[in-house]
C-alpha cells in the first residue's frame, strides 16, 4: 500500500502552497502536501509548530490566508465545516455525559434527519466496531477511559466521513493502554478504509500507527515519508535527531574514490560514509549514526570507524543497554546493545577503556 509511489493514484486531500498567518506570525509557511485515500496520516512535530493549525484548516474551523486546500479535486474553501466530508475527534472526546453511549453514537446521524432504522443499523455497526456492545446503555461516566475513548472514535465515524482528524486521540490514556489502543486504532482504520490524519507529539505513537508521517517544525514541512525511511534516511539534522535517539558528529568533507572523508578532530583519525549526495570539498557535513548501529568492544576491532573512549555511563533498559562513551575529544557518542542472552551481565562499566565502531553504510551523511 504506496499510493504516494503511485502517479496514477489521485491524492484524498491536496495542500497547495498554503499559509496561514495570524497578524503578522506565521503559522503555517507555503506548504504543498498530498494525502491520500486509506492513508493513516502523522503530523509529527515539537509544541507550536503548527500541527493543530494544519488540522483545524482541514476541518474548516481556520481558513488559509493564502493557497488552496482541495479534497477530491475540490477546493474545500468555501464550504462550511458541517458540510465537509470530514469530521475531528477532540482530545478531550467532548461527549454527552448525559446521553448514554448509544445515544452519544447516535447523535450526529439523529441531527442530520436520517430515518429510525438506518440509525440502528448504523449505531449497532459503530458499537461492534469498537467493540462497545456491552456498554450501549451506560452513560459515559459509567465506563472506563479507553471505552470512552473508543465511544468518542464511533461517534466520529458514525457519519462515515471521507476523512478523520484526530487530535492527540490516545493522550488521556496511560502508557500501557495507550499502546493497545493504537493497534485498535489502526485494525478500526483499515476495517473502515476512512483516510485518518493523527496529530501527535509522541514520535513512537506516530511511527506505530501511520503510513506516512509529516515532522514539522517552525510552519514547515521537514520531512514527508514512511515511518522508516524518516528513521533510516532522515534528511536533516533536525529530523534524524526529532525522531529516536542519534549521534552526531559535525565535521569537513573529502571525497575519497566512492565514499566520503569526514574530518572531524585533531588527531582523531578520519570517518568515512557512503554516500550518494555530493560535497564540496571542505564543505561543513553532518553524520547520523544510530546507536544500535553503534558497537562497542574491549578490544580494537577491524577496518574504519573506530575510536576510543571511556565508559561515561550506562543506561540498563532491559532488552537494551545504552553506553554513553566519552572520547578524547570531549564528544559522547551513544552505543545500544540488545541484552539478549539468557542471563545478560553488564558487560562493561563506568570508566572501562572501550571501543566503538560503525561500518561506512551505517552512518547517513547530512548537510544541514
Ligand atoms: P501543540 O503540540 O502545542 O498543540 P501545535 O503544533 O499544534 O502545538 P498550533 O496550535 O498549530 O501548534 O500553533 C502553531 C502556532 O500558531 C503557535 O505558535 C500558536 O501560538 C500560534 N497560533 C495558533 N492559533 C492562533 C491564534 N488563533 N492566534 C494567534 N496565534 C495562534
Amino acid at each position: 500500500f504506496a499510493p504516494w509511489d503511485d502517479p496514477a493514484e489521485k491524492p484524498l486531500i491536496q495542500f497547495r502552497n498554503v499559509t496561514k498567518r495570524f497578524g503578522d506570525f506565521t503559522a503555517i509557511d507555503n506548504i504543498n502536501l498530498d494525502i491520500y485515500t486509506r492513508e493513516f496520516f502523522a503530523l509529527l512535530g515539537p509544541s507550536g509548530c503548527g500541527k493543530t493549525t494544519l488540522m483545524r484548516m482541514l476541518a474548516g474551523f481556520e481558513t488559509p490566508t493564502e493557497g488552496t486546500i482541495l479534497l477530491s479535486g475540490q477546493d474545500i474553501g468555501p464550504v462550511p465545516p458541517n458540510q465537509r466530508a470530514v469530521n475531528m475527534m477532540f482530545q478531550s472526546y467532548a461527549l454527552f455525559p448525559h446521553l448514554s453511549v448509544w445515544e452519544n453514537i447516535a447523535f450526529g446521524l439523529k441531527r442530520e434527519g436520517k430515518d429510525k432504522a438506518t440509525i440502528e443499523t448504523r449505531v449497532h455497526e459503530m458499537l461492534k466496531l469498537t467493540r462497545l456492545e456491552k456498554f450501549a446503555r451506560r452513560k459515559p461516566h459509567q465506563i472506563s477511559g479507553g471505552q470512552r475513548q473508543r465511544v468518542a472514535l464511533a461517534r466520529s465515524l458514525a457519519k462515515a466521513p471521507k476523512l478523520l482528524l484526530l487530535d492527540e486521540p490516545l493522550g488521556a490514556l496511560d502508557k500501557k493502554l495507550r499502546e493497545e489502543t493504537q493497534f485498535e486504532l489502526m485494525d478500526i482504520q483499515e476495517k473502515t478504509g476512512t483516510t485518518f490524519v493523527i496529530v501527535t507529539h509522541d514520535q513512537e505513537e506516530a511511527m506505530t500507527v501511520a503510513s506516512r508521517v509529516a515532522v514539522m517544525d517552525e510552519g514547515e514541512l521537514m520531512q514527508v515519508a514512511t515511518p522508516d525511511r524518516i528513521y533510516e534516511a532522515p534528511n536533516s539534522v533536525y529530523v534524524a535527531d526529532f525522531i529516536g535517539d542519534v549521534n552526531i558528529i559535525e565535521g569537513r568533507a573529502h571525497q575519497a574514490g566512492d565514499k566520503l572523508q569526514i574530518d572531524w578532530a585533531e588527531g582523531q583519525p578520519a570517518l568515512f560514509a557512503q554516500t550518494d549526495k555530493n560535497f564540496d570539498m571542505g564543505q561543513t557535513c553532518y553524520i547520523a549514526i544510530r546507536p544500535e548501529k553503534v558497537a562497542i568492544s574491549a578490544e580494537r576491532p577491524q577496518g574504519a570507524n573506530v575510536l576510543q573512549g571511556k565508559v561515561l555511563d550506562i543506561a540498563y533498559l532491559g532488552n537494551l543497554s545504552t553506553y554513553h562513551v566519552q572520547l578524547p575529544t570531549g564528544h559522547v557518542v551513544k552505543a545500544q546493545q540488545a541484552n539478549t542472552r539468557r542471563i545478560s551481565r553488564r558487560e562493561f562499566t563506568w570508566e572501562d577503556d572501550v571501543w566503538v565502531s560503525w561500518s561506512e553504510t551505517a552512518g547517513v551523511v547530512l548537510d544541514k
